[in-house]
């Protein structure tokens, strides 16, 4: 199990910062974290199909608020009123790898 030591939301930035034990940093762009949701309501939990449109989040989302979950996940409350969603600490360092991996 991965776990930050770290978690900054840099509201200025866009991103999630997590500082890894292994002082690996993500940062994590706000959109590509609510485009990533695996609630009900954004994946559908029979098929594993998304449901959610990605290009439907709007470019300027942002954490209302964000709070700890257990010591496990993150959990949101976002601009565009969404709360659904728990992202845990895999599931994070998941997409800041697949962000990585398209960069380069
Ligand atoms: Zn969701």
């Amino acid at each position: 199990m991965e776990t930050p030591k770290n978690i900054r939301v840099h509201k200025e930035a866009g991103v999630l910062e997590l500082v890894w034990t292994d002082d690996d940093v993500s940062r994590i762009p706000f959109r590509a974290v609510r485009q990533d949701c695996r609630c009900a309501a954004c994946v559908d939990e029979f098929t594993g199909r998304q449901i959610l449109e990605p290009d439907s989040v709007p470019e300027s989302i942002m954490p209302d608020d964000v709070s700890l979950t257990g010591n496990y996940a993150l959990k949101f409350l976002w601009s565009d009123t969404h709360d659904s969603g728990l992202f845990t600490w895999n599931h994070l360092r998941s997409i800041a790898r697949r962000l990585d991996a398209n960069d380069a």
